[in-house]
């Protein structure tokens, strides 16, 4: 288990200049997008209430509705409700997520205890792709497939920080590739490790249903590169690290993978995984929290 490294701890949250935006912002009706609340920090929420789904603003315990998604022209449209009176869902959908392997030094470094070698760094951001299908949100269970449980599957969380497109993406540059970027949100990159050993490719080691967890909230004005990041199951820590231990940089990330994909708004990019990941089973309840964000929770069930 590989707890410490909180490099981040005790703040770290680049957001100067809020109330400035707040004042434009003014708790009314008109129209904005999310490029105005960049330099604040808006929290966006998507959620059910009364069998219809709405993009919000959450506000102290009140989620404030708006007109379309966090990463398109909306309005207030003046209708607010109590966090307690509706469910959360994930605060996006994305067209598609890319997950960074292999991306901290201190995942890394367990890797290498492993097999008792040198701390392998890779050169260039490692991306793989998992599906939109296997998205859920906070609260909803993660159902281990019936053959994990008749193979023995080693099943495991992977805490990450999480990364929301806001504006379509081509060869960005590090200097400005986080101006493409919304906000940021805790990703759990569930992950069944003999099927990602064994398979040809990861398609169901990381991709089952209900493999990738998102939520609770998207958060602007939050400077990735200095948030701390838990991962916890049945509350106790097993993963913890400052997000400045990343191998390669959420800049370094987007150009790497805009060179050659289009990131379109919405679509989601999971970072990679610090330390050392945790075994998840039927009646465990698994947390990711991020600073700025909160904490992503999941029940582990089985499916019959
Ligand atoms: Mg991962």
């Amino acid at each position: 288990m590989a707890v410490g490294g909180s490099a981040a701890a005790g703040g770290g949250i680049g957001c100067k200049g809020r109330r400035v935006n707040d004042m434009i912002m003014g708790g009314n009706l008109g129209i904005q997008t999310f490029q105005e609340d960049l330099r604040t920090m808006t929290k966006y929420a998507r959620y059910e209430h009364d069998g219809g789904v709405s993009y919000g603003i959450v506000e102290g315990n009140d989620v404030h509705e708006i007109s379309a998604a966090p990463y398109e022209e909306y309005e207030r449209t003046g209708h607010s409700v109590g966090l307690g009176d509706v469910r959360l869902l994930a605060p996006v959908m994305p067209g598609k997520i890319i997950a960074i392997g292999r991306n901290y030094v201190s995942h890394l470094a367990h890797s290498a205890s492993l097999v008792g070698g040198d701390i392998d760094l890779p050169k260039v951001p490692e991306p793989f792709f998992k599906t939109p299908s296997s998205v859920v949100g906070p609260n909803d269970p993660i159902v281990l497939p019936r053959e994990v449980t008749e193979e023995g599957v080693l099943v495991e969380e992977e805490a990450e920080l999480t990364l929301v497109i806001g504006k379509r993406c081509r060869r960005a540059t590090q200097e400005d590739a986080l101006d493409y970027v919304l906000g940021v949100t805790c990703g759990n990159d569930v992950s069944a490790r003999n099927w990602q050993r064994g398979d040809l490719s990861w398609w169901r080691a990381k991709s089952s249903d209900t493999f990738s967890p998102i939520g609770p909230y998207v958060v602007t004005g939050l400077d990735p590169d200095n948030l701390l990041l838990t991962g916890r199951v049945n509350g106790e820590v097993i993963q913890q690290s400052g997000t400045d231990d990343l191998a390669h940089n959420c800049r370094r990330i987007i150009e790497f993978v805009s060179s050659v994909v289009t990131l379109e708004p919405g679509d989601v990019i999971m970072t990679g995984t610090p330390g050392e990941p945790g075994e998840i089973k039927r009646g465990d309840v698994v947390e990711v929290e991020l600073e700025g964000v909160g904490t992503l929770s999941n029940p582990v069930i089985a499916e019959e």
